[in-house]
């Protein structure tokens, strides 16, 4: 099925099928209205397009998954961030985890079963990643795992966790492991955002144990995947979220009726100019092609369209950020995130500037 017949198939199911979220708008409900929509697009064929058969896929390439979270956010069916996380997690499976252990796994993540997280950052390592200090230590056929996560997106739903630890100094000492979250020693404690919800957490390990077949790879093999992971957060994912954004600036233009203001344009230009570098990238993920630090410029790209975009409602709208506690005022806060989340604009700009541009170190 080709990129066009695939579209058209998706926007005639959804027209028939109604996976509109209900009237409550609380986290929870979001968490629970993403595994329903994943379960029936699974159920219908359409999940499992753009994925290898080897896990539960109907094979085609990415950009059925892009075409697919694109249709899902413009009818605002799922809360993009989370519906996007598969974009991350399960790529990183296909490529690390044991055939048979992706096997097992992909299909619950891709069917809404489960809930999975990444985690990566820890109270002192979030940029400076390759510092983190989690540790685990072989013990035969196991290993024993002591340390905290931070900001772990999703932890308290989720069933599993994409999980870097030390097991050597260096960058070459840091290895991946998928352990399921109901392990004895794991304590998940949500943290709020400054918009009101608890989406992430602290996570702590006290000597957990995790079987040796639940590696990502082998020993020393963690930095590599996070090297391979981090990319993704900035292709597919960014493909629905620029959909999701094209619907705040059409609900912006409506509620201000003034289509012609200058910051409006403003904002649709950062949109549009994100969108064509997004779909550059979408392009080459589909070829087969690996992603590197050239996704950082896509992420500087969004993160100033999105902050620009919440920007002008707040301008154009006034006092609906600071008086209100509509969807806006959720909306802008959100927004101040996508500098921070999936790598800060700082460390994209180093990236950019060393990577790419060969500027020398900082
Ligand atoms: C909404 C959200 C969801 C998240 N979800 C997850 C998740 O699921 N899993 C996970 O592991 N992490 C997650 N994170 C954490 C995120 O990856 C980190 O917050 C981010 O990498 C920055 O790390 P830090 O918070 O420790 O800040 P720090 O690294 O302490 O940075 C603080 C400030 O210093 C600047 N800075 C640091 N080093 C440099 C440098 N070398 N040059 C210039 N400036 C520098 C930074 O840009 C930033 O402004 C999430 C964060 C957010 C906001």
């Amino acid at each position: 099925m080709n990129v066009t017949e695939f579209r058209d198939a998706v926007r005639a199911w959804l027209d028939e099928n109604d996976l509109r979220p209900g009237p409550d708008h609380s986290f929870d409900a979001q968490v629970e209205q993403l595994g329903r929509v994943r379960r029936a697009l699974y159920d219908a064929g359409w999940m499992r397009y753009g994925w290898p058969e080897a896990v539960g896929g109907l094979g085609g390439d990415a950009m059925l998954r892009a075409v697919l979270g694109e249709e899902v956010a413009t009818r605002d069916l799922a809360e993009p961030g989370i519906y996007s996380m598969i974009e991350v997690l399960a790529p990183t499976m296909i490529s690390y985890a044991r055939p048979e252990l992706a096997a097992e796994m992909v299909p619950k993540l891709l069917r809404g079963e489960e809930q999975w997280c990444q985690g990566f950052s820890e109270p002192g390592s979030g940029s400076d990643l390759a510092s983190l200090s989690t540790r685990a230590v072989q013990r035969g056929d196991e290993w024993v795992v002591n340390g905290q996560k931070v900001w772990t997106s999703l932890a308290q739903f989720s069933s599993r966790c994409v999980l870097l630890t030390r097991t050597a100094p260096g960058h070459g000492g840091i290895t991946a492991f998928f352990v399921d979250m109901d392990t004895p020693g794991i304590t998940v404690r949500p943290l709020r955002t400054m918009h009101g919800v608890d989406e992430f957490a602290e996570v702590y390990f006290d000597d957990v144990v995790v079987p040796a077949d639940r590696m990502l790879g082998n020993p020393g093999d963690g930095w590599k995947l996070a090297m391979d992971l981090l990319p993704h957060e900035r292709s597919t994912c960014f493909w629905h979220r620029i959909a999701y954004l094209f619907t705040r600036l059409d609900r912006l233009v409506q509620e201000t009726d003034s289509a012609s203001d200058d910051e409006l344009g403003a904002a649709y230009l950062a949109l549009h100019t994100v969108r064509s570098r997004s779909y550059e990238t979408q392009q080459r993920l589909a070829s087969g092609a690996p992603l590197g630090p050239e996704t950082s410029v896509d992420k500087v790209l969004l993160a100033t369209a999105e902050q620009q975009l919440f920007d002008t409602a707040r301008d154009l709208l006034p006092g609906v950020i600071e008086l209100s506690d509509g969807e806006w005022r959720t909306e802008f806060l959100y927004s101040r995130a996508a500098t921070i989340y999936g790598g800060t604009a700082e460390i994209q700009r180093n990236i950019i500037a060393r990577r790419l541009l060969g500027l020398g170190t900082e």
